[in-house]
């Protein structure tokens, strides 16, 4: 078997894990990112929204009633999947303890602050790369179909004044200027100015392509056993083909991050949350803002030549086509109930990824081991909060702190 070695190892080549290896390449770190289909994961195919404003967690009393509702097989936005295991079961537990009122404000605030700059960070790498990853920065806008859903928006909309993100209601004549395809009837929406959106993929693709030219290398196969050196210590990693030795290690594989945690001898608390996107041809101008209806919660995100859906919020279980073609199928009839023009668009091209979920909705960034640094667990905000994780990473392996609090906290235990 062969015989690689670097400094760093990062596990995963997702985009919190590119961000880390660029970032670590750039610093002139020697560096392997281990990962048999880089960018390849939930990364790929997600609504590519960079939203500060979607910081409050989704442990919150109103989600946990919802999922409660999932549990006992009502209509609900989420839903559980089937078998449902004890590791579903552990993390629904540990999920209901993290929705406490009271705690989601709180852990708004660290999610806010860790989705700072996220845009700019990005908009720094496709100008240094010289690639195109469609950034947009023309806000997100929640479009409210009943003057309810308008309410509590406008309430959740109130919290995060404190924590420095604007928004504007729109109603009525206002909205449809900003959106001329939008459905008739619409009670009004709240847009936050300072949220953008990108191509996921690319923006993906961007940063590895840089990690590439700072010196970064792949090898491209999963990592299958974790060898220790004794005290805490991993000597190697080894995958099909070569056994891996470093100084140190970061775990960065999303929604895998349990599994490939049992490997390092962790048990993280990340479940997966499957979701569904469909990317559709889309004549220009058709739609020319980035959306998110409230009342089915799907997220309509325009780019230069296409228009791609995305929702779905499935808690562990096993893969089933019969399951992905039913929430495709309804992921294009809301969208086509909220922007009517969408019906002449052609069939798209369907996605399913995994969003890797902690209890509490925050990341797991801490040092797990003493040359092990997991970066994991970023939720629904993975794109967004991808560049400040990989400050963290950085300043964990240079100088053992991070820049903000980045152990995993209660509810999260590993
Ligand atoms: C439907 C949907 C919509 C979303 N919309 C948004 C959005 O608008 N904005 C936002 O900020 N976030 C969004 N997200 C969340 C975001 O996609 C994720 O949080 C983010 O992509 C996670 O990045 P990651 O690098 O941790 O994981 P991934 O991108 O999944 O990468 C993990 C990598 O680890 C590799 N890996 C796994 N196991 C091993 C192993 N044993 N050995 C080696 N490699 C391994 C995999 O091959 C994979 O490439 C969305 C997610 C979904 C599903």
């Amino acid at each position: 078997m062969a015989h690689e070695h670097a400094e760093v190892v990062v596990v995963g080549g997702g985009i919190v894990g590119a961000f880390v290896a660029e970032r670590l390449a750039r610093a002139g770190t020697d560096v392997i990112v281990v990962d048999p289909t880089p960018g390849g994961g939930a990364s790929f195919g997600n609504a590519g929204m960079l939203v500060p404003s979607y910081c409050m967690p989704m442990a919150n009393p109103a989600v946990l009633a919802d999922g409660l509702r999932a549990l006992v097989g009502g209509d609900s936005t989420i839903a559980l999947g089937r078998p449902v295991t004890r590791a579903t079961l552990g993390w629904l537990g540990r999920f209901g303890l993290a929705s406490r009122p009271g705690r989601a404000r709180r852990d708004a605030g660290a999610l806010a602050a860790l989705a700072s700059g996220a845009v700019d960070a990005y908009a720094e790498l496709a100008d240094t790369e010289g690639i195109d990853i469609g950034l947009r920065r023309s806000g997100w806008l929640y479009v409210c179909g009943r003057p309810g859903a308008l309410s509590s928006q406008m309430r959740a909309a109130r919290q995060l004044v404190d924590l420095g993100i604007r928004h504007e209601v729109l109603r009525g004549a206002e909205l449809h200027e900003r959106e001329p395809g939008l459905a008739g009837g619409i009670a009004g929406g709240v847009l936050y100015p300072d949220d953008a959106s990108l191509d996921p993929a690319a923006a993906t693709q961007a940063v590895l392509s840089s990690a590439v030219r700072h010196g970064a290398t792949f090898h491209r196969h999963a990592i299958l056993d974790v060898e220790s050196a004794g005290r805490g210590i991993v000597r190697a990693v080894r995958t099909a083909a070569a056994t891996i030795t470093a100084r140190a290690f970061v775990l960065a594989a999303g929604a895998d991050s349990r599994r490939a945690g049992r490997l390092f001898g962790l048990r993280l608390p990340v479940e997966a949350g499957v979701g569904w996107s469909l990317t559709l041809p889309m004549p220009n101008g058709l739609v020319g803002q980035a959306l998110i209806g409230a009342d089915d919660h799907i997220v309509v995100s325009p780019g230069a030549t296409t228009v791609r859906v995305t929702g779905g919020m499935r808690i562990g279980g096993r893969a089933d086509a019969a399951a992905d073609l039913m929430a495709v199928q309804n992921l294009r009839t809301a969208a086509e109930r909220l922007l009517p023009p969408l019906r002449d668009l052609p069939a798209g091209t369907a996605w399913r990824g995994a969003r890797p979920l902690t209890p509490s909705g925050l990341p797991i960034i801490g040092s797990l081991g003493r040359n092990l640094v997991v970066a994991t667990g970023h939720g629904t905000l993975g794109m967004t909060l991808a560049p400040a994780t990989s400050r963290a990473v950085a300043s964990l392996l240079t100088h053992g702190t991070a820049p903000f609090p980045s152990r995993p906290r209660s509810g999260d235990p590993s």
